[in-house]
């Protein structure tokens, strides 16, 4: 594959830093009346960099219906998760021990869940199961009254499954449980207003939305701050929630990639809705493939998540080498050498797992594009099972067409 053919379509694990955002970053590195610590507030540079924080501050709040003074700073949506879970679990003292999530989540909180579990809290993970989302009454029957928060995704990073963050929101509101969303994978493609929502803490990031990686932020309510501990300690900073000298280019960064989002948001949906679709439609002329995706409105239009029965998935991710699609599950899995977790909560099975690529999508993925990616993936396929065929399923056997998972 020569490298002007190179299709990116890793987008899920990471996306190209917008020209916009990299030119809004660059004119504040760039400028030395804009290099003092936006914590010195006793000089007039200090106080420029503390406004120029605060404005994006106001921007991103504004963004999700939330107020400024409700944004902490964070590296990402990893320190957000930690934040928000071991933050909110060790501040809830008396209240109970009890955390309810999902067996689907991302590593950022099934890890901190575990690490939680290692100081004595019980942890209950639903099973999203074949659907993908969790179902609201699930949720209101997993409740108890030492129940101290409840943690699940907005979208996941696998399969593009969206769940019902309003409805999955007001069973919390009407327990009296704060609610934490991991919104890495929805900020800036899907609308969010966490009053409306119901929403506690929410977890974003910059780098999946065209924006620098290394910073993203915590949405925390004024009614979960009352509950919330620090991390990390030291100078003050973000209300003594997490301190540390702030990082103007960055925050301005996020703010920028956010706000471009929104603006873009509704064309791109539409656009890359269309897209998968045919994309999806071109994976077909491949007999034997399985859609781990929801395909309808329950499905992210920036996810689309394949299985090929009959190949074997080391196989398959050598001989697509020069296609930057990611095999097994996500980024954060492919150092496991297991199938993905999320994928075999759908009922596929480790095999299965093992032999489905996820294509994600972003600003510069176009139809040609995804032409070329399709026609090659289904050569490679067709290739691997005449030359190393896995051991076959049933349902290839029985030479069935596609099979949509929703
Ligand atoms: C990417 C991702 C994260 C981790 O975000 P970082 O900013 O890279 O730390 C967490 N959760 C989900 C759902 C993600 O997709």
């Amino acid at each position: 594959m020569s490298d002007e053919a190179v299709v990116y379509l890793d987008h899920a694990a990471t996306t190209p830093v917008a020209p916009e955002v990299c030119e809004a970053m660059l004119a504040v590195l760039g400028d030395p009346g804009l290099a003092a610590n936006p914590s010195s507030g006793d000089h007039a540079p200090g106080r420029r960099a503390a406004a120029l924080v605060e404005q994006a501050r106001a921007e991103i709040a504004a963004l999700i219906g939330a107020q400024a003074s409700e944004i902490v700073f964070t590296s990402g949506a990893t320190e957000s998760d930690n934040l928000a879970l071991l933050g909110v679990a060790r501040g809830s003292g008396w209240r109970g021990r009890h955390i309810v999530s999902s067996r689907t989540e991302h590593r950022a909180v099934l890890d901190a869940l575990a690490h939680l579990e290692r100081e004595g809290f019980e942890v209950t993970l639903l099973d999203p199961g074949a659907a993908g989302h969790v179902a609201p009454q699930a949720l209101a029957a997993a409740l108890r009254d030492d129940t101290v928060l409840v943690s699940l995704m907005h979208v996941n990073n696998e399969t593009g499954a969206i769940n019902d963050i309003g409805a999955l929101g007001a069973v919390c509101r009407e327990a009296g449980v704060p609610f934490h969303v991991d919104a890495a994978q929805g900020i800036g493609k899907f609308p969010i207003d966490v009053v409306a929502q119901g929403i506690d803490l929410l977890s974003l990031n910059a780098h999946k939305v065209h924006g620098p990686k290394g910073i993203g932020a915590l949405y925390v309510s004024e009614r979960a701050r009352r509950r919330i501990e620090p991390l990390v300690f030291g100078g003050g900073q973000e209300q003594g929630l997490r301190p540390g000298t702030l990082a103007p280019h960055q925050i301005v960064g996020l703010a920028r990639a956010l706000t471009l989002a929104e603006s873009r948001r509704e064309s791109e949906t539409a656009r890359l809705r269309a897209l998968r679709a045919a994309l999806w439609e071109a994976l077909q002329g491949c007999e034997g493939v399985l859609c781990n995706s929801p395909l309808d409105g329950h499905g992210s239009p920036w996810i689309l998540n394949v299985c090929f029965e009959g190949v074997e998935g080391e196989s398959l991710r050598y001989a697509l080498d020069g296609l930057m699609v990611v095999s097994g599950g996500s980024a954060c899995n492919s150092m496991h050498q297991e199938g993905s977790y999320v994928l075999r909560s759908l009922g596929r099975s480790d095999q299965q797992a093992m032999s489905s690529l996820r294509f994600s999508f972003g600003l510069a993925t176009d139809a040609a594009g995804l032409a070329r990616a399709a026609a090659e993936v289904i050569i490679a396929v067709r290739w691997l099972r005449a030359i190393a065929p896995a051991p076959q399923s049933a349902s290839l056997r029985a030479s069935s067409s596609a099979g949509a998972v929703n």
